[in-house]
Parts: structure tokens; sequence; C-alpha cells
């Protein structure tokens, strides 16, 4: 895996800074983890502009100052068991591992859980366990979690994944209609009750039911 070079590395750190990603720990595995592995084909040599970028199964890898963005509104510490739904190409999923103790992801594309489970292997990511499933209904096998990141539009924060957040928990959830703009929300879990916060707008795939088909 060839490494980008020093001037495209800091342009692509300077967006990320400028975007709002200030948090020097999810910067620093921002600079860890390159995004050119997780992008392939036509679409490699843009992996380091920061924008979204088709991957295999119809779907996206994330902007990447939006990846940053989440990962900082998660506030993730190093003893954090977190669980990303939505795989996708495994960039996040890359970046969330150098901060937590435990990387839980999902997919329900399973060439999409494939191909990115290479990638933690040949990068070294012990810590990243990918499954395969309807990530709308959690992981209730390994819950509960410190921190849920859904990286796919719901209607609603997921009743599933809201039950399976620890008290002190944080759960990222894109929320709205997958045709619209959507609404990046923020939900704290208390011992009396949830609380929310509106983080940004941001455009996400549907949060969809069932395995996909893969292609
Ligand atoms: N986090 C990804 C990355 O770093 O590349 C980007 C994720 S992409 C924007 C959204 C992903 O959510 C797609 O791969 C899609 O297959 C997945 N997805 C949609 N609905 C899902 C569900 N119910 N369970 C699990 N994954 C789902």
């Amino acid at each position: 895996m060839t490494a980008p070079d020093p001037e495209t590395k800091m342009q692509f750190l300077f967006a990320l800074r400028s975007r709002g990603v200030t948090d020097s720990q999810v910067l620093e595995a921002m600079e860890q983890i390159d995004r050119g592995p997780f992008v392939r084909g036509i679409f490699a040599e843009r992996a380091y502009e920061d924008m979204p970028l088709p991957i295999a199964c119809g779907q996206t890898i994330s902007q990447p100052s939006v990846v940053g963005l989440m990962t900082q509104a998660a506030q993730i510490s190093p003893r954090d068991t977190v669980l990303e739904v939505g795989t996708g190409s495994g960039y996040q999923a890359a970046i969330l591992s150098k901060l937590a103790r435990r990387v839980y992801t999902i997919d329900r594309h399973a060439r999409l859980v494939r191909e990115a489970r290479a990638l933690f292997d040949a990068l070294h990511l012990p810590n990243i366990t990918s499954l395969v499933g309807d990530g709308s209904h959690g992981l209730p096998d390994q819950a509960p979690f410190d921190r849920i990141i859904v990286t796919a539009a719901a209607e609603d924060p997921p009743g599933p994944l809201l039950a399976q957040l620890k008290p002190g928990g944080i759960m990222i959830v894109p929320v709205g209609q997958s045709d619209t703009v959507q609404t990046l929300i923020r939900v704290r879990k208390s011992e009396t009750g949830l609380e929310y916060d509106e983080l940004r707008p941001v455009r996400f795939v549907p949060l969809l039911e069932g395995l996909g088909k893969d292609t």
C-alpha cells in the first residue's frame, strides 16, 4: 500500500482542520490511517479529496471531514467499546480502532465486510470485529456499548440501538429522509433519559432493513 506524498497528506489534514476537525487525537488517528487503501478503482486517485466517493455495492465512503466530525462528536476514550453500523469501506472503523479499546462494525453487504476485513488484517488492526448483518437491530450479544456511530441515515434513532447504549453513552446518527438533507444528531444517554443535540446537516445513504444483495 503506497502512502500519499507529504504535500497531499498535509493538504488533507489542513482540509480536515478548516472544516472543524480540531480534536488532536482524532486528527492523529486520521493521520495514521491513510484513506487511499479504502478507495478502489477509478476513484483511488481522488482518495485524499474531502468528498464522499463510490465504493462497491452502490454504497459510499463518507467525506473525510464528516468522518472526523462524527468521531470527534462521539468523544471516544481508550477504554470504550464502540459499535459502528455501516462498515462500508472500513475507513471509519479503522480510525475508531485507533481511539477505542474495541470496535464492532456491521454492514448488510457481505462483500463490503469481506473487503474491509482484509484491509483491517493488512493494516494490523486486531481490535476490530467485523460482521455481516442488519445493524439497525444492533448487536445484542455484545451490548451494551459506550459509543454507537451510525453511518447511514435513519428516519429516527433506532430503538434497539438506543437500548444497547450504556448509561453515560453517546450515539451519533444522521436522522431524516434518505432523499433530503439529513441532520446529524448526538444522543446522550443518562440514568434518567436521553438528550438530543443537532450537530449539522449531512447527506448519507439510507439505513435499510435486511441483508443486501452483493454486486
Ligand atoms: N462508514 C463507512 C466508511 O467508512 O466507508 C461509510 C458507510 S456508507 C455511507 C453506509 C453503509 O451503511 C453502507 O455500506 C450500507 O451498506 C450500510 N448499511 C445501510 N443499512 C444498514 C443496516 N441496516 N445494517 C448495516 N449496514 C447498513
